[in-house]
């Protein structure tokens, strides 16, 4: 089975262990440039953004994950992943490290002008079945998609929610460029695997 790592400096780290696991791959926690060294795909969690930055740096791992990422290692951001796998950010903060890759336009906090955090369900391309009920904390959106970039889910109407659904409607919420998948939700919270074993079958597919 592939190994995936899961960037652990915050996050749900243990969350997304679990999911990797129960879609058959081997999952484990990385911290240090040798353990992402060894493993054939990344799982960048949420957390906040600035902050994985910073350990990103004083953890050594910044270079080296920008370097494997240039490769073609596969990866899955969530939320502030996301933000990290973005070319570029919108309400960053300046000195916020972006590892890149990801051929987007990504807005911070994106939803906070409506609603900090709301849950609500999406038509993903290419699952088959129920729609994703997809957890937003403090999410960004995709702004703007480069040729390559493949659009998988957009916010619905969200107006049921109570949101003023104005700005947020049919925003970018899942995007895949190649062998990076980043999604502005978090499915590790909901037991609906389905966005984890779409990212180990891309593992799979990488490694051959
Ligand atoms: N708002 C956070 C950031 O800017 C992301 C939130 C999340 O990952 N749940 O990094």
């Amino acid at each position: 089975s592939p190994t995936v790592g899961v960037l652990a400096l915050q996050g749900n780290v243990r969350e997304h262990v679990a999911a990797l696991t129960a879609v058959g791959a081997t999952a484990v926690p990385v911290r240090r440039p040798a353990e992402l060294a060894a493993v054939d795909g990344i799982v960048l969690p949420g957390g906040e953004s600035t902050t994985v930055s910073k350990l990103l740096d004083t953890f050594e791992l910044l270079e080296p994950l920008r370097a494997r990422l240039r490769d073609g290692l596969p990866a899955y951001g969530s939320c502030a992943g996301m933000i990290l796998l973005a070319d570029e950010i919108l309400d960053g903060r300046p000195d916020q490290h972006q590892l890149g890759g990801l051929d987007v336009v990504v807005r911070r906090n994106a939803f906070g002008r409506q609603v900090d955090s709301f849950e609500t369900d999406l038509e993903f391309a290419g699952l088959t079945g129920d729609p994703v009920h997809a957890v937003f904390i403090r999410a960004p959106w995709v702004e703007k998609t480069g040729g390559d970039v493949e659009v998988l889910a957009s916010v619905p109407d969200l107006t049921s929610n109570g949101a003023d659904a104005g700005e947020a409607a049919g925003r970018a919420v899942a995007v895949r460029q190649g062998p990076v998948l980043a999604t502005s939700f978090h499915p590790e919270l909901t037991g609906d695997r389905r966005v984890h074993g779409l990212f180990v079958d891309m593992v799979r597919a990488a490694i051959g």
